[in-house]
């Protein structure tokens, strides 16, 4: 065995250069070996771009040969580009420069706009939407809220695709888009936009890109000292690059061509963006003297999960379609890719939480199982079902969804509602919990039609609808309830999401799940509607959904679920259907009434609540009230029912549970819930029967805990000795 293979078990810092080119296959290698020159590698999901790419940086500064401060290496997460300095530091290459465009670009125009410009750069906007409309108002066109939000999202999509106000209109034309309005009164409000962002001495998001090309394009000067410092440019998932990150990479570049570029037609997605696979494809026309490499072997996924993938792509159209890579799997086999179909979301999230315990408890460590959905306001769900089954989870490329900034303020427009009672105009004549929520989100943003297209004005709008659904749920479940008990709940859910980070279950969105790997993912709410998205009309639209599907599926090494609910909540109408995307793919497609439960890689039907005890009515054991609130069915009682808790056995039990919450390395609602401990102080049960009838407490818990609660109970301290009785 050499050295460089022991190396590729242990992750020390190879001993030489050629130690680096050991892990990687004969393509790959040559990939690394291409050092001058432009190189483009064309390969699917899995075969190791990203790996060919670092070990490249890396050889080249070990041989010597690559100075590391001179190369710029450019990724399309932040999170991606923190992920690749540390696998250079691996390989013995710190120092190398791993940036997105955007921080590459917002650095550099710190840096220069002293020099460019003069005095300080201005201030970053955070929101858009306040200036549309002050721009708006300016020009005496009304505007309703809506309509705010959709001449926002153009502003955007003009900006990055690089239209300027006045060749709006044309462009809206060209790219068969629905203009939200008259196109000539859009560019009118994005001119008097972009002048009150001079006036204001601010700049957005997007003009980091734009000004830096405008500072590289006018200065000779600054571009040749950005050309001086780096000489090298490596690009990772290149089919996603916009026109404006490519004209920056084109002025970085100058008149060299010292360029590596990586990337898969299949995974463009971003095309809303202006982003197009183009670029990637047709490096050979750019650069003649390119060395272009294919990689087909894929060393992430089973061949159970690449024949999924490979069977959702023959069925993809279009331009990247055609350029599609069959991909070999290099892993031995694995279990076949499962299909459920569940009765509504929350028993989806039920079931995927439950696999989840299952595939912690049979050993795949929490930290490599992800949750993947194709919007944010999709976590909610799955974020509440993952906390009551006691099971750690982290966010991905989104920030916890009671942490999101629209759903807090949100949160303190109802606190303030609910504070005001029948005293808020607003709410006058209206006495509906879900229509009072809905008008007092209408506030912040909320209106009944979502805004048209995609990206943070229609995120936002998405939370915002999560909350309405939320109260809508909530109603349905507690008769009578009012505004103040929907807070509660409200701050009960978010206190039960907001436990520290900790190494868990990833959460995130399909996008934000491009290039990275786990052992098992879970693929949700595959219906039509979300996948595709009802947004997406045209067949261009479609087929990028298809993509970021495929992305989905690939980023599985060895588990694969692919699920999706027929009604929304439970007892609703089944007018859901799966995703057309699956026609073909899961068993029985096209008859899915047919299926029954069919083992290994059949459908199998998710049945609500499972293994849950029956969902039958609970009555408070004070006053006997039928129960329907979630905390007060855990309590067995209503919450404002006398408790006749121990208090001193609740106390004992909370400081048993944080010394478990420490030995485990998991937050405390892992080990059990406030409620949860609660009800265990109140019934101070003695036996395992006992025990286990209290919410919260299944089989698991039991089997785990049910020694130390019930010698806790008994009077004993608990812990690993049992404790004294
Ligand atoms: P994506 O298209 O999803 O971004 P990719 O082509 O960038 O995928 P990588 O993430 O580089 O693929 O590699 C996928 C997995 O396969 C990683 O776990 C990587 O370490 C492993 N891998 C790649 N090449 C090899 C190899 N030659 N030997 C062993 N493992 C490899
Ligand atoms: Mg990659």
């Amino acid at each position: 065995m050499t050295a460089a293979t022991h190396s590729t078990l242990f992750p020390q810092v190879p001993e030489t250069a050629d130690a680096v080119l050991d892990g990687l296959d004969p393509e790959q290698r040559e990939v690394a070996l291409a050092l001058s020159g432009p190189v483009c590698v064309l390969a699917g999901a899995g075969t190791g771009k990203t790996r060919a790419i670092t070990h490249r940086i890396a050889y080249g500064v070990r041989a010597g040969i690559l100075q590391p401060a001179s190369v710029l290496a450019v990724t399309f997460t932040n999170r991606a580009a923190g992920e690749m300095r540390g696998r250079l530091r691996q390989l013995g290459a710190g120092g190398v420069q791993a940036r997105t465009f955007h921080s590459a670009a917002l650095r550099q125009l710190q840096f220069f706009w002293p020099k460019a410009v003069g005095g300080d750069m201005p201030r970053l906007l955070e929101r858009k939407i306040q200036l549309v409309a002050d721009a708006a108002a300016r020009c005496r066109i009304r505007l309703d809220r809506n309509e705010l939000r959709d001449v926002t999202s153009e502003i955007e999509w003009a900006k990055v695709t690089q239209t300027v106000p006045a060749d709006y209109p044309a462009a809206v034309a060209k790219s068969v888009r629905d203009a939200p309005r008259d196109p000539a009164e859009i560019s009118q409000i994005y001119a008097l936009y972009e002048q009150l962002k001079r006036d204001r001495s601010v700049i957005d998001f997007e003009d980091v890109l734009l000004l830096t090309v405008g500072i590289l394009q006018d200065r000779h000067d600054i571009a040749e000292q950005i050309r001086r410092q780096y000489q090298h440019f490596v690009v990772d998932e290149y089919q996603d690059v916009s026109p404006l990150q490519q004209r920056l990479l084109d002025l970085w570049l100058g008149d060299r061509d010292n360029l590596c570029v990586v990337g898969d037609a299949s995974q463009t997605i971003y095309s809303f963006t202006g982003a197009t696979p183009d670029h990637l494809l047709n490096f050979r026309d750019r650069h003649a003297n390119a060395t272009v490499v294919k990689l087909v072997r894929d060393y992430r996924s089973t061949p159970q999960v690449v024949h999924l993938a490979n069977g959702l792509l023959s069925q993809a159209r279009g331009r990247a379609a055609e350029h599609r890579l069959e991909l070999i799997s290099q892993r031995d086999p694995g279990p076949e890719p499962v299909y459920t179909e569940y009765a509504d979301e929350p028993a989806e999230a039920e079931g995927t939480a439950r696999r989840i315990r299952d595939l912690i408890a049979a050993g795949v460590p929490a930290g490599e199982i992800a949750v993947l959905y194709r919007i944010n306001a999709q976590s909610e769900v799955y974020e509440q079902a993952l906390a009551d089954a006691g099971v750690p989870y982290q966010l991905r490329g989104a920030e916890r969804f009671f942490e999101r900034q629209e759903v807090r303020e949100a949160g303190i427009a109802l606190r303030g509602a609910a504070r005001a009672g029948g005293n808020d105009s607003l709410l006058d004549d209206v006495e509906d919990l879900p229509a009072q929520v809905r008008a007092v989100l209408s506030t912040k943003g909320w209106t009944t039609k979502p805004p048209s297209g995609s990206g943070a004005v229609r995120d936002r709008w998405e939370s915002l609808a999560a909350l309405v659904r939320l109260a809508e749920d909530f109603a349905r479940a507690k008769s009578g309830a009012t505004l103040s008990d929907l807070v509660a709940e409200l701050d009960e859910r978010a206190a039960a999401q907001h436990a520290p980070t900790v190494q868990g279950v990833t959460l995130a969105s399909l996008h934000a799940a491009k290039g990275l790997e786990w052992d098992a993912v879970f693929l949700v709410g595959l219906t039509e509607g979300m996948m595709p998205i009802t947004y997406a009309k045209t067949d261009e639209q479609v087929e990028e959904e298809r993509r970021l599907l495929y992305v989905g599926v690939t980023r599985a090494r060895v588990h694969l679920s692919l699920s999706w609910a027929l009604s929304r909540a439970p007892g609703g109408r089944a007018s859901r259907r799966p995703s057309r995307f699956l026609k073909g793919l899961r068993p029985g497609s096209g008859s899915l009434g047919s299926v029954g439960v069919t083992g290994s890689g059949g459908i199998e039907r998710g049945i609500a609540g499972g293994r849950r005890k029956p969902r039958g009515p609970v009555l408070c054991r004070v006053c006997g009230a039928t129960l329907t609130e979630a905390g007060a069915m855990k309590l067995m009682r209503c919450e404002d029912c006398p408790s006749d808790m121990d208090e001193g056995l609740y106390e004992r039990l909370r400081d048993w549970r944080s010394e478990q919450a420490r030995e485990l390395a998991q937050p405390a609602y892992c080990v059990f819930t406030d409620k949860t401990l609660m009800a265990i102080a109140e019934r101070v049960p003695t036996t395992d029967g006992e025990l286990s009838s209290i919410a919260g407490v299944g089989i698991r818990k039991l089997d785990r805990f049910g020694a130390d609660v019930l010698a806790i109970c008994a009077g004993g301290e608990g812990g690993a000795g049992g404790g004294e009785v």
